[in-house]
Formats: C-alpha cells, structure tokens, sequence
C-alpha cells in the first residue's frame, strides 16, 4: 500500500474525552509553561526548510481566541488566527492562499499556504496543520449563531461556539466530498474544469447531498458529471481538505454503461484517457501552481487524493492478485 494521504498523521492527543468541559483543565493547559501556539495555519519557509511556526504561548500574553488543539509529546498544543478578520467582514480562508510563485528551497524566507507546503511537510506536521486551519476556518465562519444571530463565544477550548442568548452549541463541521476514478475498458474517466490549463485533467468529485449515501452520492455525481452509469464504487481512502472544512472520500467505480454526456457547467471536458496515457503521466510530478502549457496529460500533484486513486489503479492493474 501507498503511504498514507497528505494533511493526516497528525500526533497529538485531542482531549475529545469530556476533559475539555472542565473550564479548570483548559485554563491548566493555558498556564502550563511548555504550552506552544501555532500561529495561523500557515507555514513558515526558513533557509529552504518548511515547518510550522511555534512559540511560548506565554509570549503572545492574553489570547481569548486561541485554541487548544491538544497536547502532544511536549505539552499543551493551540493555535491562533494570525489575521482574524473584523467581525462585519466575510471572513477569507485561512491556509488557501500562500503566494504561489514561490516553492520551497526558492526562497530564504517567507510563508507558504499549506496548501503548496503538504509536499515539504512531514506527514505529522501536514496533518497538524489540517487540523489548525480547519478549525481556524470553522470559527472564522460561525462568529454569529445561526439560530439566533447573537455573536458567539469559544468554549471547551476552543471545540465548541456556544451562544450566550439563545445558550445554542455549535460544533466543528467537516463537509463531506466524494472523488471518485471511474475506471473501464477504455482506461480511467478524467475531467477538467474550465479555468485549468489545456490538458490537466483530475478525477471527478462534488459534494455529498443531504440525505444521501456515499455511494449515491457518487454514482449521482458520475451521472452528472459524465453522463454515464457505474457499478458499486469501492472505497479507498480519505484525506481532510480544510479549504475550508471539505473530507475527500475516495473511491474507485466501475463503468457499466453509457456513452459521455455529462451537463456539469463547471467541467469544460470529460474524457477516457487509456492505461498507457495515463501511466506516462504518473512518471511525473506536475507543477500545478504553474500555468506552463504541457505537452501531454497532467495528473494532479501527489498532495491530493485524486493522484492517490490513479496510482492506486495503476498498481493494481499492474498487480491484479
Ligand atoms: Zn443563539
């Protein structure tokens, strides 16, 4: 089996247990001397190396927002919103949106989204990250209950937004995506949206209705997006994709019938790209921050899932037993 998918691994202890409702345990996580805070999501590129930033928590002085992700080996972990937004104002994504023109080892210093840092991260430090922005987003975008309007406030260390007038708890939410590599006789079913460069194709995907099963969900999608009738999907793996709070839920379906035909407005193609096309594209990684024309089929960055499920097909077309 591969390794494991980007932005997991993440090691720490997240004190899901009930110790979080105790106001005393999280204030003792705040005071203990070793207690370390990531700022922001982002991460940090310093003589060519990435990593995310840590620092005393004690040196930030006094920070209501601030959350508690957990503890790891050497104590109380939190993190903070570098750039909150004021509250009247749309709040943007966190960890979305690094310069894009720079990759690590171009520069000596600067900051990186994670989104371009996955591939130099460990894999324990992607998945922290993950975890930081998702939540980071989360709170960004429930500063208000939705039941009543009241502003919020954090609660259980920051796990819980709880409304003061209406006493409303809201949670962390995690949107779940179904990706799926449709496979078939004529190869795997690849589809492009419209504002990607020529020739960069990826697996299909979209959102999990309400009221739906994964499986619907993807044999829905495959109908919309290409036209044609699938098999039951078999699952393979997920990845949590915090832009800002999606789960990737991977499968791989069998084409069983149809001719490609789909009515998404958001892909501009969807096409069978065979074994051999598709194998000569996994030979390489491509660069999607660059909008450099290719000369042949550009599958997405080893970062994502979708790669995941193409080489994953590969390896077992290779190795049917
Ligand atoms: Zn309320």
């Amino acid at each position: 089996m591969t390794e494991p998918n980007a932005f997991t691994g993440a090691e720490l202890d997240r004190a899901g247990d009930g110790r979080r409702t105790d106001p005393a345990w999280v204030e003792a996580r705040r005071s203990d001397p070793r207690a370390r805070v990531l700022i922001g999501g982002d991460a940090g590129l310093r003589g060519g190396a990435v990593s995310l930033l840590r620092v005393p928590l004690a040196d930030l002085g006094d920070e209501p927002e601030a959350v508690l992700l957990g503890d790891d080996d050497e104590g109380p972990l939190w993190v903070i919103d570098a750039d909150p937004p004021p509250r009247a104002k749309r709040p943007r994504l966190v960890g979305a949106a690094g310069p894009r023109d720079i990759s690590p080892g171009d520069g000596p210093e600067g900051w990186l989204g994670i989104r371009e840092a996955a591939a130099a991260l460990p894999a324990a430090e992607s998945g922290l990250a993950a975890y930081a922005v998702a939540l980071l987003n989360w709170h960004r975008a429930h500063r208000y209950c939705a039941n009543c309007g009241a502003a919020t406030e954090l609660a259980e260390g920051g796990m819980v937004r709880a409304c003061p007038r209406c006493r409303t708890q809201h949670h962390p939410r995690t949107d779940p995506v179904v990706i799926m590599l449709v496979v078939g006789p004529e190869g795997a079913l690849l589809g492009r949206r419209g504002n990607w460069p020529e020739l960069r194709y990826s697996a299909l995907a979209g959102f999990v209705s309400p009221g739906e099963s994964l499986e619907e969900a993807v044999a829905r999608e495959v109908l919309e997006e290409a036209g044609v009738e699938i098999e039951p999907p078999a699952y393979v793996s997920s990845q949590p994709w915090p832009f800002p709070a999606s789960l990737m839920l991977g499968f791989i379906a069998p084409w069983r019938a149809g001719e490609i035909g789909g009515s998404d407005p958001e892909l501009e193609d969807v096409r069978w790209f065979s074994r051999e096309e598709v194998a000569e594209a996994a030979r390489h990684e491509d660069d999607w921050t660059s909008d450099a024309p290719s000369d042949g089929l550009q599958l997405p960055p080893r970062t994502a899932i979708a790669r995941r499920l193409v080489e994953e097909w590969l390896e077992r077309a290779a190795d049917p037993a």
